[in-house]
């Protein structure tokens, strides 16, 4: 189980979601697929992202979208387009889908790391934005590496008693999280917020702990006609095209 497949914020977009398996297939023979939370919420399908992980056997942490699809969570704290796409999401998702939700952690240790939706701290909403915060976040995983979404910003955070790095993952790039502590974020599948709309992951290496970023590009018009079809709302569909 050395290569890991990090993939975080799928938000129902199974076209993004194939087009990764199929790129990360191509770069490396992944034995294990982690799963950072919100495989649901503002995409059109979200069943068969659920049933795709649950078929690759893929270790998940529950999001704060999923927990809002089924009522865990108040939707108070979303946005007018998010709650409208979490009330539709929730009326859509299948009892297997559920079933599954159901039997997400909030928190889940594997080996030398610890994976969570938003930050260990909290789980649910916090937001790994800065090293500030993530500093702060280090007191409360047990582990060397904390793997996280929540963001949609690939990133990772390092940090040694003498230097706190911030690695911009550029495309391509290789970050060796061998040393010191780090908080690792492959960024969005299925709604990148960094500018560039093309669908974001990670490769993980745990023999030689080194995190690979990948970007690959999906038919985002694809999704896009899908989401019009159900009449999920338009600031939604038009934020895919320009990855914000
Ligand atoms: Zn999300």
């Amino acid at each position: 189980m050395s290569k890991v497949l990090l993939v975080s914020d799928i938000h129902a977009n199974l076209v993004a979601l194939d087009a990764v398996l199929k790129d990360a297939s191509v770069h490396t023979d992944f034995q294990a697929v982690w799963s950072l939370g919100d495989a649901v919420g503002y995409g059109p399908r979200p069943n068969e992202c659920l049933s795709r992980l649950a078929e690759l056997d893929a270790r998940s942490v529950v999001g704060n979208h999923e927990l809002a699809a089924v009522g865990e969570i108040s939707l108070d704290e979303f946005n007018p387009y998010a709650r409208a796409a979490a009330e539709w999401t929730g009326g859509v998702l299948d009892e297997v889908s559920r079933l599954y939700i159901a039997s997400l952690p909030r928190t889940e240790v594997i080996g030398d790391f610890t994976l969570v939706h938003g930050s260990p701290a909290d789980p649910v909403w916090e937001y790994i934005t800065d090293p500030l915060i993530a500093v702060r976040n280090l007191e409360h995983f047990d582990t060397a590496v904390c793997v996280c979404g929540h963001t949609h910003v690939p990133i990772a955070f390092g940090f040694s008693p003498e230097n706190i790095s911030t690695e911009r993952s550029e495309p391509g790039s290789t970050v060796s999280i061998k040393d010191g502590r780090w908080l690792v974020n492959p960024g969005s599948v299925g709604q990148p917020r960094d500018g560039d709309p093309r669908a974001s992951y990670a490769i993980l290496d745990r023999d030689e702990m080194r995190v690979t970023f990948h970007r690959i590009e999906y038919n985002i018009e694809e999704v896009q006609r899908q989401m019009m079809e159900i009449g999920l709302p338009a600031m939604l569909i038009a934020r895919l095209a320009i990855g914000q």
